[in-house]
């Protein structure tokens, strides 16, 4: 059995792949200590989601893509959570196998915070969490990570930010600098400073598109 907090059709809304049209499954629970500026305060806890067996995930999914009928391409699938890769089991090591038998490209989205299991199809996008004076992520994650996304409230965060990419520089792994804030008005305000964050230090900008489309539903459509 899994928990499981949603499962929803969008476009994937930050980082490398940002724009795709996706698939997205959200893990229920995410080890404390938690992060102030959660975004899914919802799917923190494993109790939270609901618990299903790997046969209903599959039959929910199966009921979404036949509403992607007419797109071209078979949806990106995202993994995310609370945090994906907590709680890890054979399970859902096994249920995770068997979706990438269904052809998807798969994108986990982690905080780096507990181990990335081994073996794992998929590329893997981390955004390391910063708080009480610590960057909260395991070092020997650094080199399984794809591409890393930093949230930015202001040019103060930059120091710990260039201090992590100097101690886990991966394999050159691109960065991106993503503003703060879960409203429209918070991405449109901080989103020129971090851009310009960006350029200054040479790492990579990215938006919060399903913040700034805050009118796009769970199922894509507008509302
Ligand atoms: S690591 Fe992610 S899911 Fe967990 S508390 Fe922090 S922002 Fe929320």
């Amino acid at each position: 059995m899994l928990s499981i907090s949603e499962i929803f059709l969008s476009l994937q809304g930050e980082g490398p792949m940002i724009g795709y049209p996706a698939l997205f499954i959200r893990f229920a629970g995410c080890p404390a200590p938690h992060c102030s500026w959660c975004d899914t305060p919802y799917a923190q806890e494993i109790t939270a989601g609901r618990v299903l067996k790997p046969e209903q995930i599959f039959a929910e999914i199966e009921a979404l893509l036949r509403k992607t009928k007419g797109w071209q391409t078979l949806p990106l699938l995202v993994l995310t959570g609370g945090e994906p890769f907590a709680y890890w089991s054979e399970e859902k090591s096994n249920f995770v196998t068997k979706l990438s038998e269904f052809g998807f490209s798969i994108q986990w989205e982690s905080s780096g915070r507990v181990p990335i299991p081994s073996g794992i199809p998929g590329s893997v996008v981390c955004s390391p969490k910063f708080f009480d004076g610590t960057w909260r992520f395991v070092p020997e994650n650094e080199d399984r990570i794809d591409a890393y996304k930093f949230v930015v409230t202001s040019k103060e965060d930059m120091p710990e930010i260039v201090a992590f990419l100097a101690l886990y520089p991966g394999r050159n792994t691109p960065a991106y600098l993503m503003p703060e804030g879960s409203d429209k008005i918070s991405q449109e305000k901080r989103g020129p400073m971090v851009a310009a964050l960006a350029l200054q230090y040479g790492l990579r900008y990215s938006t919060r598109l399903h913040i700034l489309l805050e009118n796009l539903d769970r199922q894509g459509h507008q509302k």
